[in-house]
């Protein structure tokens, strides 16, 4: 692909921000269905009568206002332009609309900008855009939800896995050992902490965003990715905690860390991997 740089960067912005905006209907949309299905399935599995449920999907309904459910003029959709023109409020009822939907945007149009800038508008760009975003999707909706999907999670490690089959077919084994080391940490420290403290720190959905993350980067970026997520997450933490003292007793995902710490490996990994070892074994 030869596209001239003043056609490549506006593009690739432009396809950032509109997947930003399908991610937040993904955020929203997906744990309203997991909880509809597992609601369906309880009941039958207690043999209640089945309820009848208007069809709701990623596509069903078409955008409403959370408030009022006017359907969202496709001029007020608009990525970013659409929130800023509206100043944050829908047109029909003037309720607030969350920011989260343009900081979404925003930060798939960053991504797509680093992934062109890193990787240059190639398969191998677009693998890593892909696992970019599935990670932007899995923070939101763990900071909601306190959710990680297995839908989303396990596609993310067989991409991963696919990704070094395709581009690294070398590094395919410490793709493999990261994927299952990956989910062998975070499964021991969570029985350990259990054990020792009777609580449970984090869920099974972290321990397979690790080992997707070991998939896409193999087990050598384990130690690193471990390192980031808990000091960020120490960081914010406490800055949180701070700022906000009602939030002290809330419960912390990890989720949001792990996939930070996962953005800076898939697209700052190799210098940072070389600084890391400097630091250790010098
Ligand atoms: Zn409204």
């Amino acid at each position: 692909m030869d596209l001239p740089p003043s056609l490549l960067w506006p593009l690739a912005a432009f396809v950032g921000l509109c997947l930003g905006s399908f991610l937040n209907v993904v955020i929203v949309r997906l744990p309203v269905m997991l909880m509809l299905g597992w609601r369906a399935e309880a009941r039958e599995a207690l043999e209640l009568p089945s309820e009848t449920q208007p069809e709701f999907n990623l596509a069903t309904p078409r955008s409403m206002c959370p408030s009022c459910e006017t359907p969202i003029a496709w001029h007020d959709n608009l990525p970013v332009v659409g929130w800023l023109k509206r100043r944050g409020r829908c047109a029909n009822c003037d309720a607030a609309i969350s920011p989260q939907y343009p900081l979404v945007e925003l930060a798939g149009g960053a991504l797509a900008l680093a992934v062109v800038a890193l990787f240059g508008p190639s398969w191998q760009g677009l693998f890593v855009l892909g696992a970019c975003l599935a990670l932007l999707a899995m923070a939101v909706i763990d900071l909601r939800t306190q959710l990680l999907p297995d839908l989303l999670t396990l596609p993310l490690l067989w991409a991963g896995l696919a990704y070094q089959l395709l581009f690294q077919p070398l590094l395919l084994s410490s793709a493999v050992i990261g994927a299952m080391a990956g989910y062998l940490v975070l499964w021991s420290f969570y029985w350990a902490f259990k054990l020792i403290t009777g609580k449970e720190g984090m869920g099974y959905g972290d321990f397979k965003l690790l080992a997707a993350l070991g998939a896409w980067m193999g087990w050598q970026y384990l130690p690193l990715l471990l390192i980031l997520s808990a000091g960020i997450g120490a960081i914010i933490g406490i800055l949180v905690q701070l700022a906000v003292p009602r939030l002290r007793a809330a419960p912390m995902p990890f989720g949001p860390y792990l996939a930070l710490a996962g953005w800076v490996a898939l697209l700052a990994g190799e210098p940072l991997m070389a600084a890391y070892g400097r630091f250790f074994l010098l």
